[in-house]
């Protein structure tokens, strides 16, 4: 059975979109994963098919039914392995260690929330896993979703052209990737690093590794903290 991300909306016609172009719409055409993209609405009972009502105590806008939304997610029938995710701003930003985790697994279902979000009660009754892409508010989960699965896709077996690619990338080690420079030898003056031309393999990888730690320090301390902190060896006294 190939990755399968499993996406709840209320607008299944946003679906593939993006992820219908390049790799990884060609992994979708060749079926290393797959897109199963339901309508919320489905699960709707009354004669308007309404999902979503005002909120409880007060306040502007919309919130989606906890029961139209149990219902969505129980006719799924995803097996129990499954992780069940819901977008949301709240939830635990998304990593590209969780990205790797979910990507190695059966692939997700994935709650898009929309107006001012869910009841609180779903989130709870279904064990859904809050996830964030970032510390801004989007109108919709559903691009959202697409950006985490985007992330899982390129790391399947057989979507990316070489290998290692996804090993030495951003964030992989806890750094960010070294610049990288292609042709021409020359542009608008700027040279090569000579360093890259050099053949050196050990010099090359040095270079990057120095690059990587210094990006990483200037752009973002709080990943070089972490990268140092996580790496401290552990005092032998500790539990
Ligand atoms: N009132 C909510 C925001 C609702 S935005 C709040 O203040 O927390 C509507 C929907 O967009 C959310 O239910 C969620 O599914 C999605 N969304 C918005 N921002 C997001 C983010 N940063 N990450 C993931 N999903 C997000």
């Amino acid at each position: 059975m190939s990755w399968r991300a499993t996406v709840l909306t209320l607008f299944p016609e946003m679906f593939p979109g993006p992820l219908g172009v390049s790799l990884a719409g060609r992994a979708l055409t060749s079926d290393i994963w797959q897109l199963d993209v339901r309508d919320i609405r489905a699960s709707a009972t009354d004669k308007h098919r309404s999902v979503d009502d005002t909120p409880a105590g007060g306040g502007p806008g919309m919130v989606l039914r906890a029961d139209i939304l149990a219902a969505a997610i129980d006719a799924v029938g995803q097996d129990t392995s499954s992780p069940r995710l819901l977008m949301s701003p709240r939830g635990r930003p998304l990593t590209q260690t969780r990205v790797v985790e979910l990507a190695e697994g059966p692939g997700p279902l994935i709650v898009c929330g929309r107006f001012e979000g869910v009841d609180q009660r779903v989130i709870e009754a279904r064990g859904l896993e809050e996830v964030s892409i970032g510390d801004y508010v989007l109108s919709g989960g559903e691009l959202g979703a697409m950006v985490l699965i985007d992330a899982c896709i390129r790391l399947l077996p057989g979507v990316m052209g070489k290998l290692a690619s996804g090993t030495e990338e951003s964030f992989s080690d806890g750094l960010l990737e070294y610049p990288q420079y292609t042709r021409p030898q020359t542009f608008e003056g700027h040279g090569i690093p000579d360093v890259l031309t050099s053949g050196d393999h050990a010099r090359v990888e040095a270079w990057r590794r120095a690059q990587a730690e210094s990006l990483t320090r200037s752009r973002r301390p709080d990943l070089w903290a972490a990268r140092n902190g996580s790496r401290t060896p552990k005092n032998t006294t500790d539990g």
